[in-house]
């Protein structure tokens, strides 16, 4: 049975070592995820503070026993290491599969890509966990586009099962299957899908969140909306969403949907905002709503 999206059955490449790019909400939750399954993983971010204060975070989430309830403690020494800190993106050289999640930003990841891709060798894949960014468009500074791909994990990764593997105009199929494998290999469940402005998932979620935010401009108080919406079913409301994804992502990835469906997509004022006022959501303690 082939997979969905590949015309061919096509070889794989073997992944013996990950690389993630920015240990920020998702990168932590990809590494952890790669850890998880013993996946040897280097993490790079250009705080490197951060890569010293999450990598205990990434051990712990990734040797999380349910029966215990807590991180095993032989796991997590075991686990530790095969979890290596970058100091620079040179040291992400070793990696055979390296997953961006840096900033939703086209000019930052534009610069970022072709500087990580000089330091692979030929063959290694290097992937970007875009939301809404075209691939294609990611991909015109690479010397080889054809091993890059997107591959976008939803949040809180520990918890989503689906991955969107996104194939670009010039990616491979090869490059398309070992992204699949990848993300079986570390317990996810993968879809190839299009390239285009948020993909399949965002495009579908972006409207959902639009009416949010115009009943919200019409009026209605968001706690009520996000009840109404966990009454309907959904595990979260649209705001705890935003919150939970980040105001500043959402900003970002908002303004591409909105250039992209300009007669579908409010530009809402809510969102600027928010982030103007450092209210960026559950990683500031406060956006929509204030944490403890
Ligand atoms: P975040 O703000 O939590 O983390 C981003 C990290 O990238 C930070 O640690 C930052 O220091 C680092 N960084 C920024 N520029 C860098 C550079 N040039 N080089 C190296 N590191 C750099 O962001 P996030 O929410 O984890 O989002 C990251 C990516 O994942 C974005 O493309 C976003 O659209 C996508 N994404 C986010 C969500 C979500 O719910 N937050 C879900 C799916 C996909």
């Amino acid at each position: 049975k082939r997979d969905a999206g590949l015309d061919a059955p096509a070889a794989l490449r073997d992944v013996r070592e990950a690389g993630v790019i920015g240990v920020g909400i998702m990168g932590a939750g990809i590494a952890a995820a790669a850890l998880k399954r013993n996946v040897p993983t280097t993490i790079y971010d250009a705080d490197l503070t951060a890569v010293e204060r999450v990598a205990p975070t990434i051990v712990s989430e990734a040797a999380y026993s349910k029966t215990l309830r807590a991180a095993d403690p032989a796991q997590a020494i075991k686990l530790a290491t095969i979890l290596r800190s970058a100091h620079s993106d040179s040291d992400l050289a070793r990696c055979d599969f390296v997953i961006e999640a840096v900033v939703e930003n086209l000019d930052v990841k534009k610069s970022l890509l072709p500087r990580v891709e000089a330091h692979l060798t030929p063959g290694a894949i290097l992937a970007s966990n875009t939301s809404t960014l075209q691939i294609s468009k990611l991909a015109e500074g690479l010397a080889r586009p054809t091993d890059f791909c997107g591959l976008h994990f939803f949040n809180p990764v520990r918890r989503m099962q689906l991955v969107e593997v996104i194939r670009g105009d010039k990616t491979s199929d090869q490059t398309v299957a070992t992204a699949v494998a990848f993300a079986k290999q570390i317990g996810k469940m993968p879809i190839v899908v299009k390239d285009g402005p948020g993909f399949l998932v965002n495009r579908v979620l972006s409207p959902y969140l639009n009416e949010a935010l115009q009943l919200f401009a019409d009026g209605a108080e968001i706690d009520a909306i996000d009840a109404a919406a966990i009454r309907f079913g959904m595990p979260l409301g649209p705001f705890q969403l935003y919150d939970m994804v980040g105001l500043d992502t959402a900003l970002y990835a908002g303004r591409t949907m909105w250039e992209a469906f300009p007669e579908r997509v409010l530009a809402s004022p809510v969102i600027p905002a928010l982030v103007k006022a450092g209210r960026l959501g559950q990683k500031k303690g406060v956006g929509f709503y204030t944490y403890p």
